[in-house]
């Protein structure tokens, strides 16, 4: 099947900056990709990586495949492209599947059953009690992450976190990220104050990526959830037996990716990189299916993070025509 590749460059700021151990994010730049078949069908994607340099390797390997290519050679490509842009294409293959073999039905997911991300420019505190109080009422999720290791609040997190637990009700769960920002004699003291706290969902990604065997011996004492390892070494997916934090937008062909949830004793989470309307049908898709799994967990979609508008509709041909 000949297929034509179509591309447009998309940017957006996010409604208020996140600010991580690893630096800023207050912008999302990116990719959409609209593929045609022979038939007229349309196939739609998103190229939205985090990292400025995948976005160029994306590019690069974009300009190597042509405009005009076939499903074939896509398909062949698709294992050794970066992580965005196989998610990007093999979306685009699903809707042309769907289309012709067997449909799809993208589902959708209620961002209110998402896992509340903190704000992280202003008091946590204040944040928790205005959410629980919401919670409450409007029986939203009851999970909540709180993102640490900021340099410029550093040492005052300690503290904060007694705070955070003497206001957290039972029924809510905890999950923090220091975004692979402590070191391993600071990730022993934090497990120190947490390790019998039953409000702690996990810890994610607590020592830098790489390291790996440190982040195994974390893992005997306390539930340690891995993000940014899995994005650099892609063979944990497999061996990492605890959970699994997979932004699908930087994952690679979402097809396999939907296939892993779909296993029984998948521990795997879904968790946004700030998409479009066009990239966030898979995640939402993804989403929906894993809480319908064996160990469902509320996603962390960063509900309220993306700003309004035809750029987030989840209609792909209308968040095409937007840009
Ligand atoms: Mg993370």
């Amino acid at each position: 099947m000949k297929l034509i590749i179509n591309i447009k460059p998309f940017s957006f700021d996010l409604t208020r900056k996140l600010i991580t151990s690893k630096g800023i994010i207050h912008k999302k730049i990116g990719l959409l990709l609209q593929i045609k078949d022979s038939n007229g069908n349309y196939g739609w994607g998103e190229v939205s990586p985090i990292e400025k340099k995948e976005l160029e390797k994306s590019i690069e390997s974009l300009d190597f495949i042509g405009k005009q290519t076939t499903k074939d050679s896509i398909e062949n490509y698709l294992f050794e492209l970066p992580g965005a842009l196989a998610f990007g294409l093999g979306s685009c293959l699903a809707d042309l599947e769907s289309l012709t073999h067997r449909k799809l039905n993208l589902e959708g997911f209620d961002d209110a059953k998402s896992a509340y991300l903190l704000p992280t420019d202003i008091d946590p505190l204040e944040s928790i009690r205005k959410y629980v109080d919401e919670s409450n009422e409007k029986k939203s999720s009851c999970t909540i992450k709180w993102k640490v290791s900021h340099l410029e609040n550093n040492f005052k997190e300690e503290k904060t976190l007694q705070k955070i637990l003497d206001i957290l009700p039972n029924n809510f769960k905890l999950r923090i990220d220091p975004n692979g920002g402590w070191s391993r004699q600071k990730a022993q003291e934090w497990i120190n104050e947490l390790k019998n706290e039953p409000r702690l969902e996990w810890i994610e990604q607590p020592l830098p990526s790489k390291d790996i065997e440190g982040l195994f011996s974390l893992a005997t004492q306390i539930p340690i959830a891995l993000d940014e390892s899995l994005v650099e070494f892609p063979y944990l997916r497999k061996t990492w037996k605890s959970w699994q934090i997979r932004r699908p937008a930087l994952d690679g062909d979402p097809r396999l990716l939907l296939k892993e949830i779909e296993q029984e004793d998948s521990q795997t989470v879904i968790s946004t990189a700030f998409e479009t309307g066009i990239g966030r049908r898979w995640v939402n898709h993804l989403a929906a299916r894993q809480v319908k799994g064996g160990n469902p967990r509320a996603p962390g979609l960063a509900p309220g993070w993306c700003p309004k508008g035809p750029l987030f509709n989840n209609n792909p041909k209308l968040v095409w025509e937007a840009v």
